[in-house]
């Protein structure tokens, strides 16, 4: 699906729920976020008719993430369903990692290509506490079983905050000298309640500049690398990446376009705007319909986010992360 800017729209990323296990502090508030009421929700049937239309309208990539994911029963039917759908070349998703270990090897058979799993903290009480209540030892299993069964390459998605994490960079790049992990670097987005915690935004060049006098640094590539900077500490097995969510003006190669959990199909993760396609859907639309409205949606792709400023009125889990 190409945009009216030239870009080749092949991307979705697909939240299955706004529910999660989990509130980091920076993506939810203590008390959790007012739910999607349960008939609001599409079903997995749902999901796997509009992800059919989607590829048949030209996308080759597919992400299931959340709220999180795992917590959706039966997602591993949903994954061997879209995994088998002709022209799909890309299956992953992006998980807290919570519930990984005991789902690692089901939904390597089901046809799920690869995980990323986000952690901010290698230290347990920190991790209890960004999380409020998480257990890091139960993602640190998961992550194992993710590599044991293949779901690579595993990315671990690390969002850095100046007064939490900063002082844990050179431990998460150490995750990579003997084990095929891929760790990136991510900016604070002032979306949702990470807009209320601008103090502990990081750079990605500060990070940059900050490793790279104690570190031998070689440019690197990586299978569905994304927005991502890509490097190897020359010898280590696996890589470090750097996403400048706000530094970096990525969006002249944004390729993607959202599904939410309860249908609305966004343009843009910075914009409330979107197209609703569970009416259509539940009023019995074609396949040939669903298509139209997938290509229309890539059509409606701002050039960049800054056409409207930051969306800071919803959270993470609700847009799909
Ligand atoms: N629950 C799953 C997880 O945490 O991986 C999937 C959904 S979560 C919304 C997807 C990603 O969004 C996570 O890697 C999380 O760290 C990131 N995220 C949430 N709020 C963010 C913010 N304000 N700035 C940057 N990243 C954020
Ligand atoms: Fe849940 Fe993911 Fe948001 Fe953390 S970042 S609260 S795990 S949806």
């Amino acid at each position: 699906m190409l945009d009216k800017f030239g870009r080749n729209i092949d991307y979705l990323r697909v939240s299955v729920t706004d529910r999660c296990n989990l509130r980091c502090r920076y993506c939810m508030p203590p008390e959790g976020v007012k739910h999607l009421a349960r008939e609001q929700v599409l079903s997995l049937e749902e999901i796997e008719k509009l992800i059919r239309a989607a590829v048949k309208a030209g996308v080759k990539r597919v992400r299931l993430t959340g709220g999180e994911p795992l917590i959706r029963r039966n997602l591993v039917h949903l994954v061997q369903k879209v995994s088998r759908l002709p022209g799909l070349e890309d299956l992953s998703l992006t998980t807290n990692g919570i519930l990984l270990a005991p789902l690692a090897k089901d939904l390597k058979r089901a046809g799920l290509n690869r995980v990323n799993i986000s952690l901010d903290t290698l230290m347990e009480h920190k991790y209890r506490e960004i999380t409020r209540g998480g257990s890091l030892a139960q993602v640190l299993v998961g992550l194992e079983q993710a590599i044991k069964y293949q779901l690579t390459p595993v990315k671990i998605n690390v969002v850095v905050q100046r007064s939490f994490n900063l002082n844990e960079i050179r431990d998460f790049i150490s995750l990579t000298r003997n084990s095929p992990i891929h760790v990136r670097f991510i900016e604070l987005m002032p979306i949702g309640c990470g807009g209320k915690l601008d103090k502990e935004f990081v750079s990605a060049q500060e990070i940059k500049d900050m490793i790279g006098a104690d570190y031998d640094l070689v440019h690197d590539t990586l299978t569905g690398g994304g927005p991502a900077d890509y490097y190897r500490v020359r010898g280590y097995k696996g890589t470090i990446g750097f996403i400048g969510a706000i530094s970096d003006h990525f969006c002249a190669k944004c390729n993607r376009l959202r599904l939410s959990a309860d249908g609305k199909l966004r343009f843009c993760l910075q914009q409330d705007r979107y197209l609703d396609i569970k009416e259509p859907l539940r009023s019995g639309a074609s396949e040939e319909e669903l298509v139209r409205i997938f290509t229309q949606a890539a059509r409606n792709k701002p050039a960049s986010y800054r056409q409207s400023g930051w969306n800071e009125n919803e959270n993470m889990n609700a847009i799909g992360g």
